[in-house]
């Protein structure tokens, strides 16, 4: 069973996140593990200090070394890996959710303030995953964002009516054109084919949506540059 340890001073933020939908059901039949750990108890001052003034100077504070490497040593195996979200790190991609979902044991350092002390990036980082270019004031929304995206790939999370393989993305496609009742809304009518019971032109039809609104919207992805 995968095993996933969120490091962040805002525990709370996240922990509930994981209680719903169909991740949700899947964390209650024990799919997976989740555990959110608060870096202020690897503090060891009265105020609980996770954050200092950078050396040189300069406006921002900066994650200190200490609570971070603490953190992590607390859960880390030989299995694990320890991921630090940033938007320096490597754009996150559907490839990348499916090579993550075969992991032991993830570790998940959110970031805040202006980032951690390069010194717990160089000594305990693994791999370090972006979800854009662009800055959020926190690494719990990107981890969030790519936890939700790579357990939906561990067997069982998805039932077989909320499959993945239609999903946008998984034949280097975006997802066909879908419709459902009523059959004609303000004047608009869902496609004749599909109220045809004709699977195999039902089928067909699906394969030219997805063609056809992905050379429209991403026809970067026909060049199979993702
Ligand atoms: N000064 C940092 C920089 O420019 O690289 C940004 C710090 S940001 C305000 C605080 C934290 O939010 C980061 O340490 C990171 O954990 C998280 N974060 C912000 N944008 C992110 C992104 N695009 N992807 C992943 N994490 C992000």
């Amino acid at each position: 069973m995968m095993k996933v340890d969120i490091i962040s001073i805002f525990p709370g933020l996240i922990e509930s996140f994981f209680d719903y939908g169909v991740i949700g059901r899947a964390r209650k039949n024990k799919l997976f593990e989740i555990n959110c750990i608060d870096l202020r108890d690897f503090t060891k001052d009265l105020h609980r200090t996770v954050d200092d003034s950078p050396y040189g100077g300069g406006s921002g504070m900066i994650m200190k070394c200490e609570p971070l490497f603490k953190a992590v040593s607390s859960v880390q195996t030989k299995d694990s890996i320890v991921i630090y979200l940033t938007p320096q790190g490597e754009t996150f991609k559907h490839s990348t959710a499916k090579r993550l979902s075969g992991e032991e044991h993830l570790i998940i350092i959110c970031g805040r303030y202006e980032g951690v002390d390069e010194r717990f990036r160089e000594a305990k980082v693994d791999l370090e995953l972006s979800i854009g270019d662009y800055v959020v004031s926190g690494g719990e929304l990107p981890a969030m964002v790519i936890l939700d995206s790579v357990l939906r790939y561990i067997p069982g999370v998805l039932n077989s009516e909320e499959s993945h393989l239609n999903d946008s993305f998984e034949n280097g496609l975006l997802d066909y054109a879908v419709y459902t009742r009523p059959r004609e809304f303000e004047g608009m009518q869902v496609p004749e084919v599909l109220l045809s019971g004709n699977h195999k032109e039902i089928e067909n039809w699906r394969k030219n949506s997805a063609k056809e609104r992905t050379l429209k919207k991403r026809p970067d992805l026909l060049k199979g540059d993702n």
